[in-house]
């Protein structure tokens, strides 16, 4: 660190990506990726818009807008379009948490929270999982501030349903929920349709996990005009540009070709229902996941030991080794059926 860096980012950890090994090689089940390429649709879209790089990218995404508002039946006012997710959810800290206004999620979820907080220098408050590893909803709710709420939650999968989100966007009006759908294409239920009902609730989506797209760095935020509107003020005093033409391209092409999605995800969903059963036929236990991945740990294992000796067979997943109390599960994306086969097998003989 030099010593010219600022006081905000010297004093933060950074979050740390699940490992992107640069020689290929292993059986990669550690970001929650696709198996799947991305629609042939949006590829030759992306191709189409190679020729016109010359040019800034449309800054309003209009044509991305007006897609995803025919697909999820919102209006355009309501949409905007980010670099991933993890963009408009940096905003949403920037946007909607101050001081005595902080961000508040879950002990155990997704572990950029914290750091979009500290990175905006807004507070926040960590509410501990149940017991269960569900989300306590209630503890969460009776706290001033910004709930953000990753639905299924992360690294756990737990999934909760709408009416329990819409109950506490209802209750407090003057209160913001942030919903981080990410993987809800996976088995969970959608609260988009509620946007137009509640000025008060934000939902994010993303292109990298159902839409196979990581790599292409799209999202969306869905939510009443007027909060879409704070969040473009953010959006355009950091980066009018933030989405290049070839992801907004193959954003419409994706959308466009929604079936592939649903086909994916259907395949997803049993290749999810094959590695839960032959996980727990080796002694392994696994929380209720609606997600691309499965959350599992051995009672003979250490999570950590789990961890290095599948990397040592080639396959890699992720563990956190904090807070304590997960340290000995490990999160395991659910990839194609021979993946997870492989998987399985190498599971077999460690345990
Ligand atoms: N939310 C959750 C819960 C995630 O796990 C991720 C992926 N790491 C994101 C949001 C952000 O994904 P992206 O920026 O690729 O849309």
């Amino acid at each position: 660190m030099s010593r010219f860096f600022s006081s905000v980012f010297s004093a933060l950890t950074p979050y740390v990506p699940g490992e992107q090994p640069k020689n290929g090689g292993f059986i990669k089940l550690n970001t929650n990726e696709s198996p799947f390429p991305p629609s042939k649709r949006a590829v030759e879209a992306g191709e189409k818009a190679l020729g016109r790089l010359n040019l800034y990218s449309d800054p309003s995404c209009s044509a991305l807008k007006k897609a995803a508002s025919e697909l999820y039946g919102v209006p355009e006012e309501c949409i905007i379009c980010s670099n991933g997710s993890d963009e408009v959810l940096s905003w949403a800290f920037a946007a909607f948490c101050e001081e005595g206004r902080p961000g508040i999620f879950p002990d155990v979820t997704y572990g950029f929270y914290p750091v979009f907080a500290a990175e905006n220098r807004v507070p926040f408050i960590e509410v501990p999982l149940l017991p269960d590893l569900s989300m306590d909803i209630k503890t969460m709710a009776e706290k001033e501030g910004t709930l953000f709420i990753a639905n299924p939650n992360a690294p756990t999968g737990i999934a909760i349903a709408p009416d329990e989100i819409e109950a506490i966007v209802r209750e407090r009006p003057d209160r913001i929920v942030v919903v981080d759908e990410a993987y809800v294409d996976f088995g969970a239920v959608s609260v988009v349709p509620l946007i137009e009902k509640y000025g008060n609730l934000l939902v994010t989506q993303t292109f990298s996990k159902s839409r196979s797209m990581a790599g292409a760095r799209l999202g969306f935020g869905f939510a009443s005009p007027a909060l879409i509107n704070d969040l473009e003020t953010v959006r355009c005093s950091i980066n009018p540009y933030n989405v290049g033409s070839v992801a907004q391209a193959m954003g419409i092409g994706a959308l466009e070709d929604n079936d592939y999605m649903l086909d994916n995800c259907r395949e997803i969903c049993e290749n999810r229902a094959y590695t839960v059963s032959a996980l727990k036929a080796l002694g392994f236990e696994l929380t209720d996941s609606k997600a691309n991945f499965v959350f599992a740990r051995h009672p003979d294992v250490g999570g950590e030991e789990l961890y290095l000796k599948l990397r040592e067979k080639g396959i890699l997943v992720r563990h956190f080794s904090k807070p304590e109390r997960i340290k000995d599960y490990n999160r395991i994306t659910v990839g194609s059926i021979d993946e997870m086969k492989a998987l399985v097998k190498a599971a077999a003989e460690i345990v």
